[in-house]
């Protein structure tokens, strides 16, 4: 493989799935440097005919050693998507650049407590700042609030329902906006400023809030944290739009 500066060639050492349509992908990139959560890298995929494609993927957990994990959401009629969850196997080479960013990351030693509003995939980057806080054993107050369409899209679902003793103080509330599980006490539907002020932290808290999502969530989500009284310098966001933007 010809790589270019600032791409190395990682291998894949493991899979499992999320959902029916999620895929988290372990990936050995040899040097990795380490990366903050909240993070992303970009992947590169060459065609034979030397066709590229490159897209932007979170980091879903702090690295071990030089292996990090990512998430990704199948879309149906996606280019690169498919191919990773359905064709990338064991052993197979793929192109990677990063850590990528500096201001959509949660830093250890920050004290301030974190809001983190997630829509759909847009759980991976926060999930890392999760478990970012775990690694470390911080005692940051952390508050999740996941939207998501129905329980078979829950990410981490093991990790968010069974919270071990390393997660004392980060609470998570999953919100679902097409079908709740029965007994839910809360019907589905969209996420509301009811339901980030009912589940988020005041805002005299002056929390830094990370939104995280496809960009129509993550517009509506910091709208409703500046209409609560959030400052809109606290509110940091990530969208996961076709285009990036
Ligand atoms: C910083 C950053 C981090 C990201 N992290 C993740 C991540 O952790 N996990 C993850 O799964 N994705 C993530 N994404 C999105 C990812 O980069 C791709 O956009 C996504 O996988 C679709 O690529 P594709 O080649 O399969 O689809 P494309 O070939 O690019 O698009 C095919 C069709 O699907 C539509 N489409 C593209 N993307 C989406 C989308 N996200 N939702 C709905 N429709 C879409 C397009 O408009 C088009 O019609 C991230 C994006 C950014 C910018």
């Amino acid at each position: 493989m010809n790589v270019a500066a600032g791409w190395r060639v990682a291998r894949l050492v493991g899979v499992h799935d999320e959902t029916a349509t999620a895929r988290t992908l372990v990936l050995d990139v040899p040097g990795w440097p380490g990366h903050l959560g909240g993070q992303h890298v970009d992947l590169q995929l060459t065609a034979e005919d030397g066709y590229q494609a490159q897209r932007s993927y979170s980091l879903a957990a702090p690295a071990k050693g030089d292996r990090i994990e990512l998430t990704v959401q199948r879309v149906p009629d996606g280019e690169v998507s498919p191919y990773l969850t359905e064709v990338l196997t064991i052993g197979d080479p793929i192109e990677v650049r990063g850590p990528v960013g500096g201001w959509f990351v949660w830093r250890p030693a920050d004290p301030a407590p974190v809001l983190l509003l997630a829509g759909g995939a847009g759980i991976v980057p926060l999930m890392a700042m999760v478990r970012a806080r775990r690694a470390e054993a911080s005692r940051t107050p952390f508050r999740l609030i996941y939207s998501l369409r129905t329980p078979g899209d829950l990410y981490y679902g093991e990790e968010l329902r069974r919270p071990g003793p390393g997660d004392a103080g980060a609470d998570a509330t999953l919100l679902y906006t097409r079908t709740a599980p029965p007994g839910s006490p809360r019907p589905s539907r969209r996420l509301s400023t009811e339901d980030v002020e009912r589940y988020g932290w005041p805002p005299d808290f002056e929390p830094t809030c990370y939104v995280c999502g496809p960009t129509g969530f993550v517009e509506a989500a910091a709208d409703m944290l500046t209409k609560l009284g959030h400052d809109p310098r606290r509110v940091r966001t990530e969208r996961f739009g076709p285009s990036g933007g």
